[in-house]
């Protein structure tokens, strides 16, 4: 059947605007386009040229040489490492590892780099052209390009000592630590294939338990170990991409969303205004939810690029890629499809457990000592998860550790424990360190002080239905079910169905007399 028109007087249809109406927006008919690109600190012990330690944290510039502070006449040595780490990056991301792989000199002047210029490479990029498949929280799935992951030194850190905000009051310098400079880097840069803030976030945590599955960084976002710089623009469905901008050191998965949110707004009404997008650096301010232009972004930046004369080009052999290859630990998407298959777990469980490596170890570990998978997983993902939310603790320094938990998990199965009870001994595991049976028999919980609890609640029922308990004394026993259901009811089928039966014999045959 046709839908006939409807025939809505003077809505939309006459093409004309007198004036007199709201200027409305429509939001829907702009599509945005966003690529990122990410940078991985590799957690590696030493710096990428030179011998000093990579750490997070220590006072300033105790850990620099003549290499990482660009003296003159020093040469820079490659951290075989860090290739081993970049290379398994660009695999685990399904890139194409060019067989001859070369730096180039980077050239800018900037108070972070005492070179003058980082060490990055440009045109022969370790990996090209791989992707990442992902999927959403409503298990949609989309894949996301990547177009190159090369290696780079990272820059050292400006602290801004002036300012509001800054560590000395009405301060007008900066100071700069050279520990991070010469850090091992790998950017990661993605095709422009998100085509959603909501997406650009998911892509970003699935990238970063990735790289934490492959062991090859720390992936703090916090400490700066993962840096996301996201490019945006916007366009009608079809056209050519628009102009972009840059917002930089996205540094929460949260505020890459609402930055790349609030972005896409002020690129919408600019566009809806007759303005055109600049193509340049905006920033996000997390506290006011307000982006400002930064500065223009200079197109064809000139970094005069050309080759680092003191580093030999890098030549990785098949039989090297292969090794690596093989020495990759099992990712996310496999992992998901082992825990479906093995542990006949639902995906979305299965995605959440694949997602989180301390995790997904905690969980295959419970699932092998209580031999229950889904009652494990259900912990895992619940309390437990639950409880490392709110108290901010890792998985790894996590008060209960699997036997405990297993334990308290038996202690359910055996019916010594309800669940409910459970949850509430899980939270004095969590809080004091002790097993579960100290816990029990401290608080004398169990089925033993049940028993009282049980009475209360048979006796009460008993006293509600005169009606039923007169038929189960005229010998009806069928009735003594219908008891059991009202106190399982009540219960939430806590209750020891034994003990309930023996209280309620007990009970229809006193209540009578
Ligand atoms: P630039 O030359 O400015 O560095 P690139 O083409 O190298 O730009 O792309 C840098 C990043 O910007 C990549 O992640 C890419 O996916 C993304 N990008 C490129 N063009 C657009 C666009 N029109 N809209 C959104 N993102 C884009
Ligand atoms: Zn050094
Ligand atoms: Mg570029």
């Amino acid at each position: 059947m046709n839908a006939a028109p409807t025939g809505k007087s003077g809505a939309a249809g006459d093409g004309l605007n007198d004036g007199s109406r709201e200027p409305t927006v429509d939001r829907e008919a702009w599509e945005s386009v966003i690529g990122l690109e990410i940078h991985v600190q590799l957690s590696t012990q030493t710096k990428m040229f030179c011998g000093c330690t990579v750490t997070f944290g220590d006072p300033p510039n105790t850990h620099v040489c003549p290499v990482c502070l660009g003296h003159p006449g020093v040469l820079p040595v490659c951290n075989e490492r860090a290739i081993e780490y970049a290379t398994r990056i660009a695999l685990a991301l399904d890139c194409r590892i060019a067989e001859r792989t070369v730096f180039h000199r980077k050239n800018y002047f900037y108070p972070d780099l005492p070179k003058a210029y980082q060490i990055s490479q440009y045109d022969q990029p370790l990996g090209l052209g791989g992707h990442l498949d992902v999927e959403l929280e409503d298990g949609s799935r989309f894949t996301v390009g990547i177009t190159r992951a090369h290696m780079e030194e990272d820059a050292g850190k400006l602290v801004h000592a002036g300012g509001a905000s800054g560590r000395i009051d009405g301060a007008d310098y900066s100071l700069v630590d050279f520990n991070r400079g010469g850090i091992p880097l790998v950017e990661i840069v993605t095709e422009p294939d998100l085509r959603t803030p909501d997406q650009a976030r998911v892509f970003l945590v699935q990238l970063r338990s990735l790289l934490q599955q492959l062991g090859v960084s720390d992936v703090n976002m916090e400490e700066g170990s993962l840096r996301c710089d996201a490019n945006v623009s916007i366009r009608r469905p079809g056209d050519p991409f628009g102009t972009k901008t840059e917002l930089k050191n996205m540094n929460s998965f949260r505020f890459l969303q609402r930055g790349l949110e609030a972005e896409i707004e002020r690129q919408i009404d600019t566009l809806e205004a007759g303005e055109t997008v600049v193509q340049q650096t905006v920033h996000f301010d997390p506290a006011s939810g307000a982006v400002s232009a930064l500065r223009s972004k200079e197109e064809a930046h000139d970094y005069r690029y050309f080759p680092e004369p003191d580093l030999t080009p890098i030549e990785l052999d098949a039989e090297y890629v292969e090794r690596v290859r093989e020495s990759l630990p099992e990712l996310p998407a496999a992992r998901k499809e082992r825990l479906m298959e093995q542990y006949s777990l639902p995906a979305k469980d299965a995605a959440a457990l694949a997602g989180n490596k301390p995790l997904g170890d905690y969980f295959e570990e419970l699932a092998a000592a209580s031999g229950d998978a889904r009652t494990a997983a259900n912990w895992v993902l619940g309390d437990l998860s639950a409880y490392l939310n709110t108290s901010g603790v890792e998985v790894a320094d996590c008060p209960v550790k699997v036997a405990p938990l297993a334990e308290l998990l038996g202690l359910v199965d055996d019916g010594t424990l309800s669940g409910k009870m459970a949850k509430e001994v899980f939270e004095t595991m969590a809080s004091t360190g002790k097993d579960a049976k100290t816990i029990v028999a401290e608080e004398g919980l169990g089925q033993i002080s049940d028993l009282g609890e049980l009475e209360t609640i048979v006796v009460r029922i008993v006293a509600a239905n005169p009606g039923p308990a007169e038929e189960f004394r005229q010998g009806r026993e069928k009735v003594l079910g219908f008891f059991v259901g009202q106190v399982m009811k009540e219960t939430q089928g806590q209750a020891n169905p034994q003990i309930v039966n023996d209280l309620l014999r007990k009970q229809l045959g006193a209540s009578g007399v």
